[in-house]
């Protein structure tokens, strides 16, 4: 018998002295960091209340009760009585048994009406037919990218419990007694921006967090061949933790499935599937870049596959000695600031990810309250001196005068923006404005991947403003599909048309103008001075939108489906309207640190230029006294 499975067989033997006696325990089994108890009483255990959560209590575990295979309604019986307890206007969709786990997943358009008050009706569902039921919701708008991650983890379904299981049995291996001690190394994204990656290590576990890319620089990856991380082998990792989808922080993971990682991925639901999206569209760049990608789309589903979603605020396991607690961290849909508590009350780190400080119209601000914290790892991208940016009211009142000067000279405004964050903000911006009349009715465009980044973001309303996700679920006032938003899904054809018609707005990828359908936009509307371009984003050193923001009036579009160049002249407006950016400014991120609770003894300034990091370090140093670094890549860390 292996030590887990001994371990297994102790805690089965606690769950049955700590549940009642008419409670039979058929079996227990570890489901990823859960522990799950098969029972043909489940009927029971679900009726009387308190069980569930004094067990888990009890064994400090998260705990899950399904029903054993004999005490199932038959599927096909068992989809009737469904059918006719959900009220009509749920929008039921689709029902979709899993006979290994005993558990129903019910897809409604309005999932409230299939839980019911106080959960009454889901709990009238598994009364009657034994299953366990799940509800999941229809996005409001189609998503082809949330509908092919469900899809393919359905069709992975087997496979995928037995990850679930093997993660478990590794989370619950006994441990040795020994020194107590905790490490952080850099493996990437010190005094740049980019390629962000750390590794957290104990004498039991170790933990990646995060594995990026960096922006204009292909070779340069995260130091995953370093003694501490990959070079112990790929499975000396207990877990991967991801803060959020931007390719900066996620791009490289699959590269871990190639070097023949199979541990699990932690991180949000919302970004799990934008991670998909991002990852497999970098591999289409790279692919029309005619550069060789570093991993296949095989090693995207891989990451999918080993994913293992965490919600806000719910305490995790995630290796033996290793608690993770994600929270809201304002920057983009699921970005999250990651708690990691190590030991018994030994240590406690947290890292930022990218984080915005204050509320924006689509997101509340950046989660900085924790149980404790010794150790912060803090985002430096706007920690320079004068990183101060225009408050959003400022900077909308420069883009709707922008738009309206445009609309007044019978003009067109393009408007190159991130797929995802900045083009929704923009969409929330526009929408409102023109409802109120601040700017005249007219199309805006979404070109490129917005359209779908914007579906997954209605996927998720639970993790927008709460003002936001009113709107979308209650109220039938879902602002992303007001009739202003039209898709370009026609092709270059579709822009010609557009471009010969009256005035509108394009929102459009790539943000820094390196590509993407923006370069069709310029040399739709470049020439004709009555348009305008306006930026509302940071620029890179050396994009070709750094290069039109400075004011080069002649630029040269290559046509990469050719040998083909084309010289334009730009005539169009130039504007740039700041504040519209998904960070936290210097003070936003002061803020974040005076306002922390509790404040930390140390702090670790990265993902920021040089400059940055340093200027943030001192004036944290000076301000409020603590201990601060300004880190190099490969540094190591000893924390206890
Ligand atoms: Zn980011």
């Amino acid at each position: 018998m292996s030590s887990a499975d001994e371990t297994l067989e102790t805690i089965r033997t606690q769950v049955e002295e700590e549940t009642p006696d008419d409670v039979e325990i058929a079996s227990v089994t570890f489901e990823g960091p859960e522990l799950v108890v098969y029972t043909p009483d489940a009927r029971t255990v679900a009726d009387r209340n308190g069980i569930v959560r004094d067990l888990a209590q009890r064994l400090q575990k998260r705990i899950t009760v399904r029903p054993t295979p004999d005490a199932l309604v038959p599927q096909r019986e068992a989809r009737e009585t469904i059918r006719e307890l959900i009220p009509e206007d749920a929008g039921v969709q689709n029902l979709d048994f899993d006979s290994e786990t005993g558990e129903v997943f019910i897809e409604a358009e309005k999932p409230g009406l299939v839980i019911g008050r106080h959960g009454e009706t889901l709990d009238e569902i598994s009364a009657a037919v034994g299953w366990t039921a799940e509800v999941v919701r229809t996005p409001p708008m189609e998503s082809s990218t949330v509908s092919n991650v469900r899809n393919f983890l359905k069709q992975e379904r087997d496979e995928r419990r037995d990850i679930l299981e093997r993660v478990g049995r590794q989370i619950n291996r006994p441990v040795s007694d020994g020194e107590d001690w905790v490490r952080l190394t850099t493996l990437g994204c010190c005094r740049e921006v980019g390629r962000a990656s750390f590794l957290l290590q104990t004498p039991e576990s170790r933990i990646l967090i995060d594995c990026g890319d960096k922006p204009g620089a292909v070779d340069e990856v995260p130091y995953l061949q370093a003694p501490e991380a990959l070079a112990a082998g790929p499975n000396s990792i207990d877990a991967v933790v991801l803060t959020h989808a931007h390719l900066d922080h996620s791009a490289l993971i699959p590269i871990l499935f190639k070097y023949g990682y199979d541990g699990p991925i932690y991180t949000t639901e919302p970004t799990r599937d934008l991670m998909g999206l991002l990852q497999l569209d970098y591999l289409d760049v790279a692919a029309k870049e005619g550069r060789t990608p570093p991993y296949e789309s095989q090693q995207v589903r891989d990451a999918l596959k080993h994913t293992i979603p965490v919600e806000f605020g719910n305490v995790t396991d995630i290796a033996p000695d290793v608690k993770l607690t994600m929270h809201n961290a304002g920057h983009i849909l699921g970005s999250a600031v990651c708690h990691f508590h190590v030991g018994e009350g030994l240590y406690n780190v947290a890292f930022s990810g990218d984080i915005h400080y204050k509320d924006t119209r689509l997101l509340d601000g950046a989660v900085n309250d924790f149980p404790r914290v010794e150790t912060l790892v803090l985002e430096s991208t706007y920690g320079g001196r004068n990183d101060y940016q225009t408050d959003q009211e400022d900077s909308e009142r420069v883009l709707k005068r922008v738009i309206n000067e445009a609309h007044e000279r019978d003009g067109k405004v393009l408007i190159p923006a991130f797929a995802v964050g900045r083009s929704q903000e923009l969409m929330l911006v526009l929408e409102e404005a023109m409802s109120s009349g601040e700017i005249p009715e007219m199309p805006v465009y979404l070109d490129g991947m917005i359209r779908e980044a914007t579906a997954i973001h209605t996927a998720y309303p639970e993790y927008l403003r709460e003002s936001l996700r009113e709107r979308i679920l209650y109220e039938d006032d879902n602002p992303f599909l007001a009739e202003q938003f039209q898709q370009v899904d026609g092709g270059d054809e579709m822009r010609q048309d557009i471009a010969d018609e009256g005035p509108c707005i394009v929102l459009t990828t790539s943000g820094m103008v390196t590509g993407g359908p923006v370069m069709s936009w310029l040399r739709l509307l470049g020439s004709d001075p009555d348009n305008t371009m306006a930026f509302v984003g940071y620029q890179a050193e050396g994009t070709l939108g750094r290069q039109i923001q400075r004011g080069q009036d002649e630029i040269t579009l290559s046509d990469r489906s050719g040998p083909r160049a084309e010289r334009v002249s730009l005539k169009m407006n130039v504007e740039t309207v700041d504040g519209f950016s998904g960070h936290a400014d210097r003070q936003g991120l002061e803020t974040f640190v005076e306002t922390m609770h509790p404040r930390p003894e140390r702090v670790l300034c990265v993902h920021g230029d040089e400059s940055s990091t340093n200027q943030l370090s001192s004036a944290l140093y000076q301000n409020f006294n603590m201990r601060t670094f300004n880190p190099k890549n490969l540094e190591t860390f000893r924390l206890v």
